[in-house]
């Protein structure tokens, strides 16, 4: 009983268990832990996850870490957590490099089998002799080892006596073949370099196109689904699964990655903000990656939604990124409340009011759900504006404040400017107004219109607060995922502001989300908040052209 859209993967699963071809559905998410998971995993999160589950069938979380180099254990609980914080909980939990004695083995069966041989060539060497999509590649000069002296060579690479990059095992196909990647490709290199998780038992490492099919096979994966760019790996994935000897024959299905306009999606380019200190980390709530926009106050239903909603195809496009803030707006317009912020600061006085009294009024906590109630706010002589919500001189169809003008304060009083104050720069430090106490807001007062509603805080008990502003990091829409997008980067991408919140925001718990009247949605941050000095994430403004 399927829960989410068809697609044209669940419809290959929907016939593979009509036709009998398999009778249970098993799928992986095989992260590298080199990095940070970002929203393009969790695009294949969703659909592995979803996929099995609408067949009752099971899916593994494994680590595909069989490049020591890259690969760390600080990524891997990382990427635990962010699956976990999405939604979704594995059934087996396993790491590629589990494996390598028994990809040894499949190894020493292929030697046996004249299907793969030892090359001394250098990397550049097999690289130059590879061939184009146009020429034939080269046979090795030592493509025809006898294999004794292959089995004692491969063993000889594993015990240590080579330095890297001095013998590799190679698949032995066909040079000529018109698929590149059938041209004797590599199954494993030497590298003498500790392991997150095997440490030093090891000084050999087989290459991903090699180890992925044999990790599908071993861990009875049914349905392998990969991006678009292995769709012309897939005869050498189905050619291991086969000269292996392997029982279990899993399948490979290719899907178009998801791309977002103004993102860098690829974890190299997004490891490179990081280490060039272009962000703060990988949880720069600036960054796409699943932590990232958590911190930025992201919800995993409206990511979920975002991922469903972009679908699952065959060719490749590049996602509005507004679409996904369209997603987090409509998850948080009923769930958050809605109170008042003031992120730049201008002092306005309220003369007619008396001295040292503080009044309490009631305010809803969100227009459109009333089941979330009303709360107090306090109300006095001095509260705080906007500074543009006040102009000396106002172009037409200004409706805020200026000399003369009324206004309606939300949730509280009409007020009009009668002065202010300059400093010596000529800056506008201070508005003096009236108030009107018959408009107290709810009294229901109709003597006269007023065209501006403004929002504000009570002065003496308003709450400091930080807010971060972000725009999109990189300019240009589709320069994200090129090899170019540093020289994109956009220098404005954060704006940090001191202003002030309601005083009741004390209790303001880091991922407490709200809609701040007139300016968004806001996340309080889980690093940067101290108590009594909240600081807030601006995880989007309120409205956008953009319709799904
Ligand atoms: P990157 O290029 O960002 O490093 P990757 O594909 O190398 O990504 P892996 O850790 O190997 O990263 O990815 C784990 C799984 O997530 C793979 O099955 C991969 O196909 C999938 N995946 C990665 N990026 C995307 C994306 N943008 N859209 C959909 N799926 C993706
Ligand atoms: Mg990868
Ligand atoms: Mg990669």
């Amino acid at each position: 009983n399927p829960s989410v859209s068809s697609h044209f993967i669940k419809n290959i699963v929907i016939d593979d268990l009509q036709s009998g071809k398999v009778n249970h559905v098993v799928t992986r998410f095989p992260p590298e832990p080199n990095g940070y998971l970002h929203i393009g995993h969790a695009k294949s999160i969703c659909l592995n996850f979803e996929l099995a589950d609408d067949f009752k069938g099971r899916t593994n979380l494994r680590f595909d870490d069989t490049n020591p180099l890259k690969e760390d254990t600080e990524y891997v609980e990382a990427i635990k957590e962010d699956v976990r914080w999405l939604g979704f909980e594995w059934d087996g939990l396993f790491f590629a490099s589990d494996y390598f004695e028994e990809m040894y083995e499949r190894a020493v069966l292929l030697i046996r089998k004249g299907k793969a041989y030892i090359d001394d060539q250098s990397a550049e060497e097999i690289r130059l002799t590879r061939g184009s999509l146009t020429q034939p590649g080269q046979n090795s000069p030592h493509r025809d080892r006898s294999v004794e002296e292959n089995l004692d060579l491969f063993a000889r690479m594993r015990s240590g006596e080579f330095k890297d990059g001095d013998k590799i095992l190679r698949a032995k196909i066909d040079m000529s073949s018109p698929n590149i990647n059938l041209r004797d490709p590599a199954l494993y290199r030497i590298s003498h370099t500790t392991h997150h998780n095997t440490g030093d038992a090891w000084c050999i490492y087989p290459m991903y196109a090699f180890a992925h099919p044999l990790e599908d096979a071993i861990e009875g994966v049914t349905h392998s689904i990969c991006t678009l760019e292995f769709e012309d790996q897939r005869p050498f994935y189905d050619w291991v699964i086969a000269e292996c000897e392997m029982e279990h024959q899993p399948k490979q299905y290719e899907f178009a990655r998801l791309n977002i306009t103004n993102t860098v999606m690829s974890k190299r380019f997004l490891k490179q903000l990081v280490d060039e200190k272009i962000v703060d980390g990988w949880d720069d709530p600036r960054m796409p990656t699943i932590s990232g926009l958590r911190r930025k106050g992201y919800t995993p239903e409206a990511i979920r939604s975002f991922v469903r909603e972009a679908g699952v195809a065959k060719s490749n496009s590049t996602v509005d990124e507004r679409m996904l803030e369209h997603f987090i707006r409509e998850d948080l317009k009923l769930k958050s409340p809605r109170t008042m912020a003031v992120l730049r600061p201008l002092k306005v006085i309220i003369t007619n009011y008396p001295e040292g009294q503080v009044e309490m009024l009631e305010a809803e906590n969100n227009s459109e759900n009333p089941e979330m109630g009303n709360r107090e706010i306090p109300f006095s002589r001095e509260i705080y504006i906007e500074q543009d919500d006040f102009m000396e001189t106002p172009p037409n169809k200004y409706f805020r404040l200026f000399p003369g003008n009324e206004v309606r304060l939300k949730n509280a009083y009409f007020i009009k400017c009668h002065d202010f104050v300059k400093d010596e720069q000529g800056n506008v430090t201070e508005i003096h107004c009236t108030y009107d106490i018959e408009t107290k807001s709810g009294s229901g007062f109709t003597g006269r219109k007023v065209k501006g509603t403004i929002h504000w805080v009570e002065a003496s008990q308003a709450l400091p607060a930080e807010f971060r502003l972000y725009e999109p990091l990189i300019l240009d829409e589709e320069k994200g995922d090129s090899d170019s997008f540093m020289e994109h980067i956009n220098p404005n991408s954060l704006e940090v502001l001191q202003g002030f919140v309601e005083s009741n925001m004390s209790s303001a718990q880091p991922q407490d989300k709200f809609q701040f009247f007139r300016h968004g949605y806001f996340n309080v941050d889980t690093k940067r908040s101290e108590p009594g000095k909240p600081v807030f994430n601006r995880i989007v403004s309120l409205k956008s052209s953009f319709v799904v």
